[in-house]
């Protein structure tokens, strides 16, 4: 079994990324040969200011060893540092076909009604999302239900590929969906999932953030006026407090129901400072061991660079092999 999985260095990381993604990644490193990259050549599909990114890069990757990612076990890496991401998306651009990308949700969604003014590298994300995972022939790939349809894409250009070249080269990675990974949605809003890209702040818990600005988040996130009801199917129409108890029982380990138990009848001025406690008893010491970490940025980016060597070592011969199914070497 073999994990490949990347996040964008753009912004900071919040709760979401870290209970959708980053802890699976956590449990995933002793469970399987990990590979986890700082996208940062997905990143440049915005407009991105150059020092910010390359200090971006270097904090995530910090705040990913902070909370339990180990560059000895895992390979840690940044993308831009394994020239094999860009190259075989070139090679599958030849492949993938502008109706499949048309389809693409999260296409839809970034560029909105300004298609024309997008970057073509928005279009083609996916392509090199694809090549991320069939470089290293990933076995699975832990998705978010937001990046399932991106997924089956790479699927499809690998059996594409495999078929129209006559080849039996790509893996086709199948998702890894952890039932343990919840989606987290915005505090302002529980229709819209928690993002870094979300203009407000007051959104998200960012991983950065103090105990005290974590509290007050959670004291102002957005919930209604009722009582908690005994089980998690009282809050089918609750989008905003369905959501603070998926938080509060995913970081607990345990389920919404579970947790119903415990603050049924209860309101939001009792649960609110409980969530946030126990947030802030998670999330506090990943901050400071972060804080630690980039006291010392050269031995992060040190950290970086020994995970891109062995990931170059391993996406060689599959870039190799696909180039010659290719005619591109003789
Ligand atoms: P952006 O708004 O720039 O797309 P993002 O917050 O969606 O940022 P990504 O870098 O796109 O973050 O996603 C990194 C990982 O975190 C992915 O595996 C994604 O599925 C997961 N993830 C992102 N947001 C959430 C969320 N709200 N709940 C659960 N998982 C999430
Ligand atoms: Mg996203």
């Amino acid at each position: 079994m073999r994990v490949v999985s990347g996040i964008q260095p753009t912004g900071n990381l919040h709760l979401g990324n870290y209970l959708g993604a980053i802890r699976q990644w956590v449990d995933m490193q002793d469970r399987a040969e990990s590979l986890f990259f700082l996208a940062d050549l997905h990143a440049l599909t915005v407009v991105i200011d150059p020092r910010e990114l390359a200090s971006n890069t270097i904090e995530m990757a910090a705040t990913l060893i902070a909370a339990g990612i180990d560059p000895d076990r895992a390979i840690l890496f940044n993308q831009a540092r394994v020239p094999a991401h860009a190259e075989l998306c070139w090679l599958l651009q030849g492949t993938a076909r502008m109706g499949w990308l048309n389809r693409m949700t999260q296409w839809k969604d970034k560029a909105g009604k300004n298609r024309e003014g997008a970057s073509v590298g928005l279009f083609t994300y996916p392509v090199l999302q694809a090549a991320d995972v069939l470089a290293y022939q990933a076995t699975h790939v832990p998705v978010g239900d937001d990046q399932k349809q991106h997924l089956e894409l790479a699927r499809d250009i690998a059996t594409k590929f495999n078929q129209d070249f006559g080849v039996e080269l790509f893996t086709l990675p199948e998702p890894f969906i952890s039932p343990a990974a919840p989606r987290v949605m915005s505090l302002r809003d529980g229709s819209a999932k928690m993002s870094k890209s979300d203009p407000s702040d007051a959104s998200r818990i960012n991983l950065v953030d103090s105990d005290d600005v974590m509290a007050g988040k959670f004291r102002k996130a957005r919930t209604d006026a009722e009582p908690l009801p005994a089980e998690m199917a009282g809050l089918a129409e609750r989008p905003e407090a369905r959501n603070l108890v998926t938080i509060y029982a995913a970081l607990a380990g345990t389920g919404g129901d579970a947790v119903l138990a415990e603050f049924a009848g209860q309101g939001f001025g009792q649960f609110k400072p409980a969530l946030a406690d126990l947030a802030i008893a998670t999330l506090g010491p990943i901050r400071d061991r972060m804080v630690r970490l980039l006291d010392d940025r050269d031995h992060v980016a040190v950290t970086l660079e020994k995970g891109a060597e062995r990931a170059r070592t391993l996406a060689g011969p599959t870039l190799l092999a696909a180039q010659k199914a290719m005619g591109l070497q003789v």
